[in-house]
């Protein structure tokens, strides 16, 4: 049997693991023991959601499927000895599929990484928060709260705060529109969050923070007891420990079969960057890709034509608090049915992997 490693057991990891499971000798590794459901986090930092409900274990998970899986950190890969190593680990392969997604992106800004949370401290959010709540009590004015970007993540989480905590909720982006990306959601959105009481401050750039205090270009500052960054996110350092060929962002060139520069590593989700067709990095994305790459892996060991990827199409789901949320397609949807299916997108996705 051919010998698959599978490294990063996210969205694309776990998608192509179940495409190639029983038909070749699969080995899956990942630095975590657990996968988180990262579009539901902000719920977590805000209490709404118990962090045991958007994770499962991956040990438990690939046990019941007979896949072999390591929780190690990949090192590197060797492709002319054909091995991945991590620290403790030498395995041979045949093919990789490397779907080790991103890591967050503070743009330079000084201070930030020291200074504020990135969500996934959703924990330590949710934490601060309480203490912060609970100080305020004490003063006539309201705490302020920062999120820095208005992203998906930053728009989704500004609108849990605002209903569950009493504080100002100041939502900074640095672009003149909010979810750079999305033009088509935009106006709704922010008119959703303006009507909540998101304080929405665009074309405002952020160029260093302190503790407590976020310093503007424009020679201002905001002071606040949680900052919270959620500027994005950046090719992963150690996509540059694989040989491969990055594109100036760093992320790995893949052709359209979502093959790399050495034809049996296969990338997929958000480490990848489809030249010829580039996609947008969600996790339908990576689930699309983590399935393509598997059956191309699959057609090339029988010697058949492999599959050029093509996306279905993007939906975008997004939520703006527990009762209201956003359904874009090709048209534009509000209200709550859209934040019912991304609850129900969530909970299928979570127990099919837990119970199936
Ligand atoms: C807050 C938030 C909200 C989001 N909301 C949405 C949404 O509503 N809809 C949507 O479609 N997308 C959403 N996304 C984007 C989506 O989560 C990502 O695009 C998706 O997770 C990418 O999948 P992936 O498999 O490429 O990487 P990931 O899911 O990030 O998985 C990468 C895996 O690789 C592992 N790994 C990393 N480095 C190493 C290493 N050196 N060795 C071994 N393992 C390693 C990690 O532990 C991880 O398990 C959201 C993202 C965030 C952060």
């Amino acid at each position: 049997m051919k010998k698959v490693v599978i490294i990063g057991s996210g969205f694309g990891g776990i998608e192509a693991a179940e495409v190639l499971k029983g038909k070749v000798d699969l080995t899956v590794i990942d630095k975590n023991p657990f996968f988180i459901y990262q579009p539901s986090m902000h719920e977590v930092a805000v209490g709404r959601t118990k962090e045991k409900s958007i994770r499962f274990d991956l040990k438990k998970y690939y046990e019941k499927h007979n896949i072999r899986f390591y929780n190690e950190e990949l090192w590197c890969v060797k492709p002319f000895e054909k091995v991945v190593l991590t620290k403790t680990r030498k395995i041979s392969y045949d093919y990789i599929i490397l779907a080790i997604g991103g890591v967050t992106n503070y743009c330079g800004i000084k201070g930030m990484k020291e200074h504020s949370f990135d969500i996934w401290d959703y924990k330590s959010i949710q934490e601060t928060i309480r203490k912060e709540t609970e100080k305020s009590r004490f003063y006539k004015e309201k705490n302020n709260i920062i999120v820095c970007g208005a992203g998906l993540t930053g728009i989704e989480l500004a609108a849990e705060l605002i209903e569950r905590t009493k504080a100002n909720i100041l939502l900074v982006e640095a672009c003149k529109d909010i979810l750079p990306g999305l033009k088509k959601a935009e106006k709704t959105v922010f008119n959703i969050l303006k009507n909540k009481g998101v304080h929405i401050m665009t074309n405002t750039v952020v160029s260093r923070a302190e503790k407590g205090v976020v310093y503007l270009r424009n020679n201002k500052k905001i002071y606040a007891g949680t900052i919270i960054w959620c500027g994005g996110i950046k090719a992963n350092p150690v996509n540059q420990k694989t040989g491969l060929r990055t594109n100036n962002r760093g992320l790995i060139m893949t052709n359209e079969y979502l093959q790399s520069s050495n034809a049996s590593i296969y990338s997929v989700g958000d480490c990848a960057y489809q030249y010829k067709n580039p996609q947008p990095t969600t996790a339908q994305t990576a689930i699309q890709e983590g399935r393509t790459a598997a059956n191309n892996i699959l057609l090339s060991i029988n010697n058949k034509d492999k599959e050029i990827f093509r996306q279905k199409n993007q939906k975008y789901l997004v939520s703006l608090g527990r009762w209201k949320g956003v359904y874009l397609e090709k048209t534009l949807r509000t209200g709550i049915i859209p934040a019912i299916i991304k609850k129900l997108v969530e909970k299928t996705y979570v127990f099919k992997h837990i119970l199936l």
